[in-house]
């Protein structure tokens, strides 16, 4: 087990610290930051932890978080935020109660410049910053954006020193401490970034912070820029760092060590860490910013966000970027708090916290039961009684049976099927309240046009609709066919091709809610718009059969 010594504020020396820490606008930064202090302790929906007596970060130390996804996160492959995008995603972490948005990099263009301008019109209670390179244009551009403050990103590793900016670490030193003395001059919070700071020599990365704070920069960040460093090296540096003023620490994860780095350099003193919403970040990405809330929270009881904003968090980044929350990760993943196994969903239908260190309300989210080879009995009857079916041990028993038979074939056995494997054990019988006969689409050069033919309780209903695609053309039409019946909301739609040529087999798998209830259905077909359209109108059959037949109400 790694040991990290305690290291806290009080241990660094009094005289050092007062004359750096945040001297300008200490009173805007105190405004900033003062809903934080006030914000409820712990929330009483997580469950009890035992600490250690060797706690390495104490619970009343003050941590915030700096989110750099309008930034960093951005910079990764493919990844483009229009200035409204920026706006949303802004708006939520000062919700979840982010410290410092990075907004972006106002030397990037005029188009960047505007969505940063946006952001800082929107007079948040979080610092909003922008990134600047080594030079005073870029602290021009800045404040041509109303920021509150900024980023100087300076070599620091001898690679970046001489190779990349063709500079001596002496005249390095130099130019740092013109530009921090620059923007402290157009009244700027100041956060120099020692850019490769895990792999300069660390002698040079004291002097580096040293003459920064020494300009009047607010603070000097230990940037872990490649993702290159471990936990034992980032509570040197940062012990060490920590002695002549406040610290952050950037990390990447690269090596997997995003999360360790960020809790290595808060033990050693850190009280900023830079963080992003999902983890997005250049190649295998940055700390991912609930993953250092939640372990903060949990592991050492130091609260730094509201964790309940969490979920909905990473989703309007997933939605903004369109980089897909991958289904294991932590707090965010599909499958973060879905229990397929049976013994897992037995023991978890007794007490919730059998298998979950902490309850998914915490973050915003809910438990759920998944079907599947791995489902047992109990989980089977659980979700029988969600969808309010009754059924008898016996069948469901046997529905259990059918159910790993299923999920035998590979196959995630989703609502549908269990119904129709209940309604086949049990021998209920049920007239379709909604049946696709038939499916056409057009599209290509012209607007995308699709018409339906429906069975809608016995009479023959034909519709035909227009939209961005065949697909969405298709399932206009079909709402068109059904009217007010349609009132169901997609909750998520799911393509995956089953192999990869263009003869591709591919499954889609539609959620549909409608009066607080929701049906999951998959259907595998080769056209992509009849598969769409065939899952939807059965998840709608399931949802309207359910209002129309109330069957034993569910146990909520
Ligand atoms: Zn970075």
């Amino acid at each position: 087990m790694i040991r990290w010594p305690i290291v806290q504020w009080h241990e660094i020396p009094s005289h050092r610290r007062t004359t750096r820490i945040e001297e300008v606008g200490a009173t805007r930064l105190d405004a900033k930051f003062s809903h934080e202090r006030n914000r409820s302790t712990r929330s009483s929906l997580l469950l009890p932890v035992t600490h250690s007596p060797e706690q390495t970060i104490a619970s009343d130390r003050t941590v915030r978080l700096l989110d750099t996804t309008l930034r960093d996160g951005e910079q990764a492959p493919g990844v483009s935020l229009s200035p409204d995008e920026k706006v949303e995603i802004a708006r939520s972490l000062e919700r979840a109660g982010v410290s410092v948005i990075e907004a972006g990099s106002a030397c990037t263009g005029a188009g960047e410049r505007q969505a940063i301008s946006r952001v800082t019109d929107l007079d948040l209670d979080a610092r909003v910053t922008s990134f600047c390179r080594g030079m005073r244009g870029d602290i021009d551009l800045a404040l041509e954006c109303d920021v509150d403050g900024v980023h100087i990103v300076v070599p620091a590793s001898d690679r970046h020193v001489e190779g990349k900016v063709g500079t001596s670490r002496e005249d390095n030193l130099e130019k740092t401490a013109e530009l921090v003395a620059y923007a402290k001059e157009n009244d700027l919070w100041v956060e120099v970034i020692g850019e490769d700071g895990s792999r300069a020599d660390l002698d040079y990365l004291e002097e580096l912070a040293e003459s920064s704070l020494d300009a009047g920069a607010d603070r000097f960040c230990f940037a872990d820029t490649v993702g290159h460093t471990g936990p034992e090296h980032t509570h040197e540096a940062v012990s060490r760092l920590a002695e002549l003023g406040p610290v952050s620490a950037h990390t990447h994860d690269d090596l997997g060590l995003g999360v360790t780095n960020a809790l290595a350099a808060v033990s050693a003193g850190a009280d900023l860490v830079h963080c992003t919403v999902d983890g997005l970040g250049e190649r295998a990405g940055n700390v991912a910013l609930e993953e250092v809330a939640i372990a903060l929270s949990h592991v050492y009881e130091l609260e730094t966000l509201e964790l309940e904003e969490l979920y909905e968090l990473a989703q309007t980044v997933a939605r903004a970027t369109g980089v897909q929350l991958p289904p294991n990760k932590a707090v965010i993943g599909e499958n973060a708090f879905t229990h397929e196994s049976g013994i897992h969903t037995d023991g978890t239908l007794k007490d919730d916290k059998m298998y979950e260190p902490y309850a998914p309300e915490t973050v915003g989210r809910e438990r759920r039961l998944a079907l599947g080879k791995h489902t047992g009995r109990a989980g089977v009857a659980a979700t029988l009684e969600e969808h309010g079916v009754d059924a008898e041990d016996d069948e469901v028993a046997e529905i259990a049976n059918r159910v790993t038979e299923l999920g035998d074939r590979g196959r995630r056995v989703t609502d549908a099927d269990l119904l129709a494997i209940a309604e086949d054990v049990t021998g209920a019988d049920r007239e379709r309240v909604v049946d696709l006969l038939d499916v056409t689409a057009t599209s290509g050069g012209a607007v995308p046009t699709a018409s339906v033919r429906l069975d809608v309780d016995g009479e023959e209903r034909v519709a035909s609709g227009t939209g961005s695609g065949p697909v969405d053309a298709a399932v206009s039409a079909v709402r068109e066919a059904l009217g007010p019946m349609a009132d169901a909301e997609l909750e998520s739609y799911h393509v995956d091709a089953v192999t990869g040529g263009t003869d591709a087999v591919v499954t889609v798998e539609v959620t549909m809610a409608r009066n607080d209830r929701s049906v999951t259905v998959a259907r595998s077909e080769a056209d992509i718009t009849r598969a769409s359209v065939t899952a939807m109108v059965d998840a709608l059959d399931r949802l309207l059969a359910a209002d129309q037949q109330p069957l034993a109400p569910a146990d909520d």
